[in-house]
């Protein structure tokens, strides 16, 4: 009898989302942001502070409730974030990533201050053409999204990623955290990342519904690429900063609320972990 429910305690927590490789099982975790409004706060909550700085990227080490933790100032568009996310699991070995930040909506549903946990986020400035010959214009709604081909050394193959998936484990933390919540709607969703700033609301409709995407921004999906390519559990929370589908400008405080969350969520993942 004692066996049985071992065995049934032991299968609860193998199959457990929250058992996923969301609770780290060592490595500092690191956090990432862009931009200094995107950061400060993160930094200010560290313990056992220090600054590492390598090419134009710094990184923080510290601790939070006594758990090792990076942040990470990427710096903005996809080049940036791909670089600070290869130099800092080089040099720290994180064993997650939580990449967050500020975002506009494309989804109408969303308001200014709402975050979106991103189940999956692409390239969204990745794309290819048919042809066509001189003189029959440009037409941008018929351009098609380029996939990455990745090559994944523990798959030993070459893979085609049209997006990237969130990992599972963290994905269900961050939603149990959606209640504590006070500053809007928290909702997962499709992260489009792309060296863009789109304001014409038409393209803005255009790429939700031809992807699908509850907001836009210029690291995530770059970060996770690195990310899967070091097969380092991965996550991207974005908060709507501004919103041309509800004429919502840019709010710096937007950033700073979602790393009050970011920080809620990474002290719930170490307390699991304790
Ligand atoms: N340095 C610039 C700001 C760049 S804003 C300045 O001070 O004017 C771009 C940053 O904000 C990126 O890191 C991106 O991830 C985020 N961002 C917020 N809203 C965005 C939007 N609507 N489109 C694209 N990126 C957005």
């Amino acid at each position: 009898m004692l066996l049985l429910k071992r065995c049934l305690l032991l299968c609860c927590i193998m199959l457990s989302p929250m058992s996923m490789a969301a609770t780290p099982t060592s490595g500092p975790i690191l956090i990432q942001g862009a931009m200094d409004i995107e950061t400060t706060t993160l930094i200010a909550a560290l313990k056992e502070k220090s600054e590492v700085t390598m090419g134009s990227w710094s990184f923080w080490k510290g601790t939070i409730n006594d758990y090792p933790v990076i942040i990470s100032r990427t710096e903005v568009g996809i080049a940036n974030a791909a670089a600070a996310t290869t130099l800092a699991i080089e040099r720290f070995k994180p064993s997650l990533i939580i990449n967050q930040g500020t975002a506009g909506g494309h989804d109408p549903q969303l308001q200014r201050g709402d975050i979106v946990i991103g189940k999956t986020s692409f390239n969204m400035g990745a794309y290819k053409s048919e042809f066509t010959a001189q003189g029959k214009g440009i037409t941008p709604t018929k351009w098609q999204n380029f996939s990455v081909t990745m090559r994944l050394r523990e798959q030993g193959k070459l893979v085609e990623h049209n997006n990237f998936a969130a990992d599972k484990g963290l994905l269900h933390i961050a939603t149990t955290m959606a209640n504590s919540y006070t500053k809007g709607k928290v909702v997962t969703g499709v992260i489009g990342t792309a060296d863009e700033w789109n304001r014409e609301v038409d393209r803005i409709n255009w790429l939700h519904k031809t992807y699908n995407t509850s907001v836009e921004e210029m690291e995530t999906s770059s970060a996770a690429l690195v990310a899967q390519a070091y097969n380092v559990p991965f996550i991207g929370i974005r908060i709507l900063s501004n919103t041309d589908l509800h004429n919502q400008d840019f709010d710096p405080q937007t950033a700073v609320d979602c790393q009050q969350f970011v920080l809620d969520y990474t002290k719930k993942i170490i307390m699991m972990r304790n």
